[in-house]
């Protein structure tokens, strides 16, 4: 199964790719990983990457996608993976595409895990983070048992500062502008699926397993 997996932050997108990736038993391919390694490791990729990351400017996208052809090629990709993270424009996938033709395989299917700018926004505000060990909980949904207080070490609990509805709101504006073209560039080739992330994390699984057909 050789999947792309999009959906804007806090769309519960880490839950479902954990998910994905157990029951098809492929890798997860988060771009933010490769390039990491890639930099850790010094990668001739990884060193061109980082003198544009260095200067706070994009990483060109023959970079991005020789990073990401370099990964789908290792051994582990052969009978499938989960990208996650890529692509992120128009161009980028018609440059996967090109990729995966000279592999000869193709993607399977696309999954949009969609939900409402307010859900979105209402989830990142309500999110509160332990200061000692990172757990994440959220007053509405996921609340501690003791207010402010962390349930797995007793940490302090805090708000994230740019969790709130303003810098929430335009963070996922600029996701949705972003992506538009990509969905609609998916829609086109007739493989994307739209998945309702607003139900329970378990509905979304089922919806997303019924949609791959597997
Ligand atoms: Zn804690």
């Amino acid at each position: 199964m050789r999947l792309i997996l999009l959906g804007p932050p806090g769309a519960g997108k880490g839950t479902q790719a954990a998910g994905i990736v157990e029951k098809y038993n492929v890798p997860h391919i988060s771009t933010g990983d490769i390039f990491r390694k890639n930099i850790k490791e010094k990668t001739d990729l990884g060193v061109k990457a980082k003198e544009y990351i260095d200067k706070g400017l994009l990483v060109p996208d023959e970079i991005v996608v020789a990073i990401v052809k370099d990964r789908l090629e290792e051994a582990d990709c052969k009978e499938g993976f989960l990208l996650d993270g890529f692509p992120r424009t128009v161009n980028q996938a018609g440059a996967l595409d090109e990729a995966l033709t000279n592999m000869e395989v193709s993607l399977n299917k696309v999954v949009n895990i969609n939900v409402d700018k307010e859900v979105l926004v209402g989830r990142a505000v309500g999110r509160r983070i332990c200061k000692e060990c990172g757990a994440t909980f959220h007053i509405e949904f996921n609340p501690s048992k003791e207010e402010g207080v962390c349930d797995k070490c007793g940490g302090a609990l805090y708000q994230r500062a740019d969790d709130t509805a303003e810098t929430v709101s335009k963070r996922i504006e600029v996701y949705i502008n972003e992506t538009q073209p990509l969905i609609d560039y998916y829609k086109d080739k007739g493989i994307l699926v739209t998945i309702d992330g607003q139900q329970d994390i378990n509905k979304v699984f089922d919806d997303i397993v019924k949609a791959l057909g597997a």
